[in-house]
Formats: C-alpha cells, structure tokens, sequence
C-alpha cells in the first residue's frame, strides 16, 4: 500500500474510520466491477454519507496527490470504476434517501446512493412514473445511472436518464460543491452544466444530489412475445411497427442463443426460435388495444410462429423477465462473458445482426446477441474463456470489425454502457480530434489536478 498514512488518517477523521476500508480482502472486492477482465487494486475505499464529506475527501486529494475513483454498486460494463494506481473508491451508496417528493411540480429529489428500481416504486405509490429502466434496476444506483447516463427497456418511448434529469448537486474535483438546474420545465439560464455531468462517467465531479422529473403513471399496458423463425423477419416487423407511427414502451429482442441460455435458466416457457420479440405498449385503455393489434397483426404478417399476449400483470412480467435476465442467463454459459453495446441506425438493425453473425463465424467464437430493437441498441455478447489467449485474441478482433462496421453505418461505439477503461481507444475514431480536444479541455479545467478517475474516456 503507497497512500501514506497520514492520508488514511485525514481520511479516517474525515468518514469515521468505520466507514474506511484498508484490508487487503476489501480493497481486493472493490478492485472490480461487472466488465469482464479489468481489476486493480485500490489503496482504500471510503463509504461517504454527506457532500461536505465528498469535499474533504477531494480537496484532500488535490492536497496529498492521490486519485479518487467514485463508485455506485459497480454494475457498469466499461470498467468505469476500476481503480488506478495510488487511488481511492470513494463509494456513495450509503446516501441512500429520498429526499422529496414533490406531487405539484411532479419532481423526485435523491441521494446519489438509492436504487434505481426504488425511484420508480416511489413514484408507482403516487400514480406516478419514473421510466428509465435499465436492466440493472434493482442493484444499479441513480448516481450511476446518471453518470453513465443509462439507456433501459423503455427508453424508445420514454428516453434515457438524461431526459429524467431537471437538477444535480455535484461535488465538483476540487471539493467546490455546485449545484444546478431546477424544478422549472423550462430553464435556460447560461451553459447546461447539469448536461455536461450527465454521461460525464465520474470523471468530471461526484454526484451528490439528484432532481428527477416524473411522469403521470400510464393507466394500461399489454405485453407480447412474438415467435419469429429468422431475425430479418424480426427486424422487418419491428421497421413496419415504427413505420406505422406506433412508438412502444419496449421492442426488445432475443437470439436464438440468448433464448436457449434464458430458458435453461429462467424456465419461461420460450419455444426453440431464431428470434422472440417482446413488445409493451402503454398508456390510455383504449390506444393501449389498438396500438397492441396492429402490432399483432403486423408481427403476424411476417409470419410470426406466435404471438403470446399477457393476460395479467404478473404474466406480463414473466414475459419482462426472459429479457431482463438474458445477461445472467449467459453469463452462466461460459467462465467469462464480455457485453457490448454497438448501436445503429434502426434502419440498419437486420444488417448489423447479420454482420455479427458472420463474425461469430469468421473467428470461431460463441456471441449470443440481445437488446433494445427499437432503439438500435444490440448487446452482442461473447461468451468465452479469459485463460484462452488465443480465443481472447480473436474476442478483440472480432470487437474491432463490429465496431468500425456500427460506425460505418453510421451508429455508435456505444449506446448506453459508456467509454469506461474498455472502449477508449476507439473514441477518437468515433468522436475525432476536435470533438476530444474539447472533452479533455473541457477535463483539465474541471479537474486540473486529474485527481478525479483519471484514465478513464481518454487514452
Ligand atoms: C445485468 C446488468 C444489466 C444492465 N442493463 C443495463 C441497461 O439496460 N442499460 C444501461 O444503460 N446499462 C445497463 N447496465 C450497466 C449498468 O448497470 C449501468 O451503467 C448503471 O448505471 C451503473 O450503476 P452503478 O450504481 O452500478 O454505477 P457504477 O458501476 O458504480 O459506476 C458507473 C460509473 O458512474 C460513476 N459514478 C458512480 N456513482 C457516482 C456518483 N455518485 N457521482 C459521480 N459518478 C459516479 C463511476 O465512476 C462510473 O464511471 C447493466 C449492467 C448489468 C450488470
């Protein structure tokens, strides 16, 4: 351990030394989060209960030289909390508290550190709506959702957290704390700071505070699983549903290995497909059963096998479910499971999974394929062995052509999981030089002593 030891003791009087962890079995735990084959071993971790706290353990960084590492309940795919060298995990879950629930303004206020999934059950208890959902829900924590700026099974419809997003109260790398936006709809008062921190992946300041919007609660939905022998089948029939100005909730799709690795663990019930399509849509009674006819129908008219519809709320979410738990499912397959998140145009959806399909042939390798159809975003995800170099060679290769491929059709290196450690070296490509100039302009001004997550987004 490097930290001297009048740091961990300025740290032990600023947390309470219960909060502050130095053992090497706990520093080893928050040496990793859920990407695959990133770890490194911080020089303590400290739990944080108040904001003025996040300051005395920033300014102190900038004081002593050692980095901080923010940290929600480490579920990102980026590794966008791996420690570095000479670093501190500065962990907000214990700020745990709904704060305020404004029912006049339809706002939500939190601590950093409450559970994604909760925000929504709050919300659920006054006839009200928070949407973003990602598939992390019930472990993800809103600090974290915000700082990757989280995408989720309904963001066709409803957006993403950004859209969510009215105020935050953030400590900014130099312990000044700051907050911004309001509870006006409407609010253009100078730069929108509070944009800039959205996605900023802990790099730009700790989120200590969060102001959601929310939404009347939708008063129907109605679920389908449709049945498709081949994906392009699939794809067309989710072209056609956009095509006839229906936007639903969810339009989320599995492929044939996703559904085998769901079904040997969830036990749903799903047939032997190339493709299942969950659809939901939501909102008056009667739109709900129009809109879920035409889609019916128009899933049929691609000769869907089937189509299951829910015929209660608790079947509706067994269907959820098969989505939802398609990355434990294949996580179970294979010692080591690396997601992505290569996003398209919707336009080039049937021709990206088809490009990942050849790939999978092209350099021998098991990719199970899910995701968020009607947005574009595909979860290709390998399903390998760390130990076999040689298969972890032909992994990154195989990453590097779906990428410039997502690229060439004009998509996204990344759609929901952030830059992280693990896809900085193809942001430039993506971004270019000028766009980056200004994020790491943007970085030193912010951060001029890099004490913040430093080596994350940026070669
Ligand atoms: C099974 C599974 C399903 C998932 N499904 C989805 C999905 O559908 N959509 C989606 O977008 N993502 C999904 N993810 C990814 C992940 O859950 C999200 O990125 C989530 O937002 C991370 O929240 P967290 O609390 O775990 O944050 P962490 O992983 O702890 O941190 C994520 C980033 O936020 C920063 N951070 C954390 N807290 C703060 C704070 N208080 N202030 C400033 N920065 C902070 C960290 O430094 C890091 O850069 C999934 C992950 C898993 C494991």
């Amino acid at each position: 351990m490097s930290l001297a030891l009048t740091s961990l003791r300025k740290l032990a009087d600023i947390v309470g030394s219960s909060n502050l962890l130095t053992s090497p079995e706990e520093r080893i735990a928050y040496g990793y989060d859920a990407t695959a084959m990133l770890s490194h071993r911080p020089e303590a971790v400290v739990f944080a209960d108040t904001a003025e706290q996040i300051a005395g353990i920033l300014k102190l960084a900038n004081a002593d030289g050692f980095k901080v590492v923010p940290r929600g309940s480490g579920t990102n795919l980026s590794g966008g909390t791996i420690p570095c060298d000479n670093s501190v995990v500065l962990v907000t879950v214990k700020m745990d508290q709904i704060l305020e629930l404004d029912l006049r303004n339809l706002t939500i206020r939190v601590q950093p550190g409450v559970l994604t999934g909760k925000i929504d059950e709050a919300a659920a208890a006054h006839g009200l709506f928070y949407p973003p959902d990602p598939g992390s829900l019930k472990i993800s924590t809103i600090g974290g959702n915000v700082a990757e700026n989280s995408g989720g099974l309904r963001g066709l419809k409803y957006g993403v957290t950004r859209d969510y997003v009215l105020g935050l109260e953030v400590v900014l790398p130099t312990g000044d704390v700051m907050r911004c936006g309001t509870k006006c709809v409407k609010d253009v008062a100078g730069y929108s700071i509070k944009d800039l921190l959205v996605g900023s992946e802990g790099t730009l300041g700790v989120i200590s505070e969060v102001l959601l919007k929310l939404l009347p609660r939708p008063a129907a939905r109605k679920t389908m699983l449709a049945t498709f022998d081949s994906m392009t089948a699939a794809a067309e029939t989710v072209s056609d549903i956009i095509a006839a100005k229906i936007i639903p909730c969810t339009l989320e799709f599995l492929d044939r290995t996703t559904i085998r690795c769901v079904e040997d663990y969830a036990k749903i019930g799903l047939p032997d497909a190339e493709a299942i399509l969950l659809m939901e849509t939501d909102g008056h009674p009667a739109v709900v059963e129009d809109e879920a006819g035409k889609m019916i129908n128009l899933a049929k008219t691609h000769h869907a096998r089937d189509v299951r519809v829910a015929g209660s709320a608790e079947e509706a979410d067994r269907l959820t479910a098969a989505r939802r738990s398609a990355f434990s499912a294949l996580a179970r397959v294979a010692p080591t499971t690396i997601l992505e998140d290569a996003t398209v145009p919707r336009s080039e959806l049937a021709t990206m999974i088809a490009f990942i399909q050849q790939i999978a042939e092209k350099y021998r390798l098991k990719i199970g394929v899910f995701g968020h159809f009607g947005d574009g975003n595909l979860h290709p995800t390998f399903l390998c062995d760390e130990r076999n170099k040689d298969e972890i060679d032909r992994v990154h290769a195989a990453f590097r052509e779906i990428f410039e491929k997502a690229i060439a059709v004009g998509g996204t290196i990344t759609g929901e999981h952030g830059i992280g450690l693990a896809k900085k070296e193809f942001l430039e490509r993506f971004a270019g030089k000028t766009s980056l100039d200004v994020m790491r302009a943007l970085k030193r001004t912010l951060d001029p002593n890099n004490v913040l997550n430093p080596g994350k987004i940026f070669i």
